[in-house]
């Protein structure tokens, strides 16, 4: 970055600088020190232009180093370059090494849907401390579009996820997913009692703060039957608490105007986690 820049710096700064009797004294920290007392109002006027300058400006870190770091890593504000915010927000080819991953895992040689279907998408998120944190998701390339302008608008609204990283992490296992309170989408399974294929299956459908929008199925008898564990008490939809999702949520609003459906406007099961978009 080239840097041109214009400092005053005070008389009595430059005498300190300059005075062999004070050699401890390095010029940088006396320029650090005019700049800092304030004492920038009289004087002399040098004009300068250095590299130190560099250290002036905000240094961030590229979409590239942020894509790095493992998902649901904690980034400073300062790292973000807040005028290329969406270059943060990524989808590609599902990369070899995120492949090796999922193989035998969320993913399946099957017949219903390829690896060319899929993407792997790097997000920002807020979490619920308010910290930054690095996201990652497998979905249908029919939906990465959406995912990455609806995960912008939750992040430009500092809507709080608490984890972001592949189902995998927790063996594919979607009930330790659940529990974990991980927002996760791609994963090549049946849906929870059936032998039907879930919209999972296909990255047509992604699970939102599992724990506390837990998904609720009836018996014949009416009684509910509600995952993950712990996620029975947030089952109350009368109760206020973070992270809820109902018709008023931005989340709801996001998803619903990208044409997904959402889980807890069914009747049953009540999947209040749970969105998914039809495609053909
Ligand atoms: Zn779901």
């Amino acid at each position: 970055m080239n840097i041109k820049s214009v400092w005053i710096i005070p008389a009595a700064a430059i005498l300190l600088g300059g005075c062999g009797s004070n050699d401890a004294v390095e010029e940088p920290t006396v320029k650090v020190m005019a700049r800092q007392t304030g004492l920038l109002s009289t004087t002399t006027v040098t004009e300068i232009t250095t590299t130190e300058a560099v250290t002036e400006a905000a240094v961030y870190a590229t979409p590239s180093e942020i894509a790095a770091l493992p998902a649901a890593s904690q980034i400073s504000p300062e790292q973000i370059d807040p005028a290329n915010l969406s270059e943060y927000f990524t989808a590609e080819a599902v990369p070899d090494a995120v492949f090796s991953r999922i193989n035998g895992v969320s993913y399946h040689e099957n017949p219903n849907i390829s690896l060319d279907d899929l993407r792997y998408l790097r997000v920002l998120h807020y979490d619920p401390a308010g910290e930054i944190r690095t996201g990652e998701l497998l979905c249908n390339q029919a939906i990465a579009d959406d995912l990455l302008d609806i995960f912008r608008g939750l992040y430009d609204a500092n809507y709080a996820i608490e984890r972001m990283v592949l189902v995998d992490a927790y063996g594919g296992d979607d009930d330790a997913s659940m529990a974990a309170n991980n927002t996760s989408c791609f994963n090549y399974r049946v849906i929870a009692g059936s032998t039907t294929l879930s919209y999972h299956a296909q990255g047509l459908a992604i699970d939102i703060n599992p724990r506390y929008n837990p998904y609720v199925t009836f018996a014949a008898d009416g009684s509910a039957q509600i995952s993950p564990e712990n996620g029975v008490p947030y089952a109350d939809r009368e109760m206020f608490f973070p992270m809820k999702i109902d018709r008023n949520d931005l989340c709801y609003q996001l998803f619903t105007a990208h044409g997904f459906e959402w889980g807890g406007d069914w009747d049953t099961p009540l999947d209040y986690q749970h969105f998914e978009k039809p495609v053909s």
